[in-house]
């Protein structure tokens, strides 16, 4: 990946890099939506994992080392790999849907019924 790319990613390029990968290994066959959906579950129990036993940690995570960083990147890119590859393979339209589901959020919680009010 080129550095240019990695301030603008968007979820179709990843769409096509993920069924691009799948397609070269003949991993076709093995993406099912319930196989995908295990893997994952699977991939946000190895983020869970990273957290597991550390108690309630600042944001910005500033006393982890690095390697435990980039660490948490790679599990949470898993993550989002099979969550878009998911869509994909759901026939989902993953872009259009979460900005449907930010619209909808924005109705069910309005800012004039929440700002300065705790929950
Ligand atoms: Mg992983």
């Amino acid at each position: 990946m080129t550095g240019s790319e990695e301030g603008s990613v968007s979820l179709e390029v990843l769409k096509t890099k993920m069924a691009e990968f799948a397609k070269e290994r003949d991993w076709e066959r093995f993406h099912s939506p319930r196989n995908l959906l295990l893997a994952l579950v699977g991939e946000v129990g190895e983020v869970s994992e990273i957290f597991q036993w550390k108690g309630e940690v600042p944001k910005g995570l500033p006393e982890w080392e690095e390697k435990e960083k980039e660490h948490l990147g790679e599990e949470l890119s898993d993550v989002l790999l099979y969550l878009v590859r998911l869509s994909d393979i759901c026939g989902i339209d993953l872009a259009q849907a979460v900005l449907r589901k930010l619209e909808l959020n924005a109705i069910k919680y309005p800012v004039h019924k929440w700002k300065n009010h705790s929950a």
